[in-house]
């Protein structure tokens, strides 16, 4: 089943995503895979939003 794009948790999930992906663009050491103090925490809850996000598609 597909659900709508309005689906709150879907929305936190793509915002973080977004997040992630804007501060890695920018950012040499999280290009690294060496997240830095500030990217630390951004990249944390994008993981913890998509498994969130995949644990409900099952
Ligand atoms: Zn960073």
């Amino acid at each position: 089943m597909t659900k709508p794009v309005s689906d709150p948790q879907f929305i936190t999930y793509m915002a973080a995503f977004q997040a992630a992906t804007e501060h890695t663009a920018t950012c040499e050491s999280c290009q690294d895979e060496q997240p830095c103090p500030v990217g630390d925490p951004i990249h944390r809850v994008f993981l913890a939003e998509k498994a969130a996000w995949e644990g409900e598609q099952r």
